[in-house]
C-alpha cells in the first residue's frame, strides 16, 4: 500500500486521505469485533466482500435519487468517497425484532414488528452506543430537528428499497445500522448516507430457511462466516458463485 495521511482507524475500516480535496478514501479490513470490540477476529475475506457489497448497495441507492458519500470503488478493498461531517447517531430500522429489541422489550426473535421501527443511539464507544431520543438529540446539538426528519426520511426510504432488493433474492431484512453525514457544497448542507451497508451492519435472514447471513453467525459463533457474506455477494448478482466471490476477492 502506498504511503499517505490516514485520517483515521475504526474497528472494521480506515479512512485515508483522498486523491482531491473533500474527498476520502475508505478501506475496509478483515477485522471483526462484536459487544462493544470485547470480541475480536480476522475474518479473511469479509473486508474484500464488503466493499463490494457496499458498493452495490450504495450505488443501486445513489441510482434511486438517496445521497450518499459514496462516489466509485477503487480496488478490492477501498472505495473513493465524499467527506462528510459524521453525525454522532446509529440509525438502526427494525422490521422483524431481534437482537437487543427483543431482549430489551421481551419480543421473541423473529416476530414481525407492526411497523417499521427507527431508532437512535448515541455514537460513543466508551459509553457502548446508548439508546437516546429525539429529545436528547436536539438538547445536546447532536443534530437539528430538521435533520432528523431528513434523517427518519431518508432512513424509510432506505428501509423500502432495501427490503424489495433483498426480498428479490431470498432474504429478509430483519434490521440495520446507519450513519449520516453533513455534507458541504459551498453555502449548503445536505445530509447524505454514510459509512456502509454490508453483512456486518445489517440482520439479514434466508426467507426459505431463517439462516442468518450476516455478522451475527460472527457474534454467535456459528462459524461460516465469510461464506454467508460471499452468498449475499452472490445472491445481489455480485458474484458469479460464493466460490469465485473468494477467487476474485478472497486473496486479495
Ligand atoms: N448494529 C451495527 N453496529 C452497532 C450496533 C448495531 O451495525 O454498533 C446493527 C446490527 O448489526 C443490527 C442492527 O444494527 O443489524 C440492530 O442491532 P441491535 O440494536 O439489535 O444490537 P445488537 O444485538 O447487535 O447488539
Amino acid at each position: 500500500m502506498t504511503r499517505r495521511k490516514k485520517i483515521y482507524e475504526g474497528k472494521a475500516k480506515i479512512l485515508y486521505e483522498g486523491p482531491e480535496p473533500g474527498t476520502l478514501i475508505q478501506y475496509f479490513k478483515d477485522d471483526a469485533t462484536a459487544f462493544n470490540a470485547e470480541k475480536h477476529a480476522v475474518i479473511e475475506g469479509k473486508g474484500v466482500l464488503n466493499n463490494r457489497i457496499s458498493e452495490f448497495v450504495m450505488s443501486s441507492l445513489n441510482l434511486i435519487g438517496v445521497p450518499t458519500h459514496f462516489i466509485r470503488r477503487l480496488n478490492m478493498r477501498e472505495q473513493l468517497i465524499r467527506e462528510v461531517e459524521i453525525i454522532p447517531l446509529e440509525v438502526v430500522v427494525r422490521n422483524i425484532a431481534a437482537g437487543s429489541l427483543s431482549k430489551r422489550l421481551g419480543i421473541p426473535e423473529g416476530e414481525a414488528l407492526p411497523r417499521s421501527i427507527v431508532e437512535f443511539y448515541y455514537k460513543n464507544d466508551a459509553l457502548g452506543d446508548p439508546m437516546v431520543a429525539e429529545e436528547h438529540i436536539t438538547a445536546f446539538n447532536w443534530a437539528s430537528t430538521q435533520e432528523i426528519d431528513d434523517i427518519m426520511a431518508l432512513a424509510l426510504r432506505i428501509n423500502d428499497y432495501l427490503s424489495g432488493l433483498f426480498a428479490g433474492v431470498g432474504i429478509r431484512l430483519v434490521d440495520f445500522k446507519l450513519e449520516f453525514g453533513r455534507l458541504y457544497e459551498g453555502e449548503m448542507v445536505r445530509t447524505v448516507l454514510a459509512d456502509e451497508i454490508s453483512p456486518d451492519s445489517c440482520r439479514l435472514w434466508d426467507a426459505a430457511t431463517n439462516n442468518k447471513l450476516d455478522k451475527d453467525r460472527f457474534r454467535q459463533d456459528l462459524g461460516g462466516v465469510s461464506e454467508a457474506y460471499a452468498e449475499v455477494a452472490t445472491r445481489l448478482g455480485i458474484f458469479r458463485d460464493p466460490k469465485s466471490a473468494f477467487a476474485e476477492g478472497g486473496a486479495a
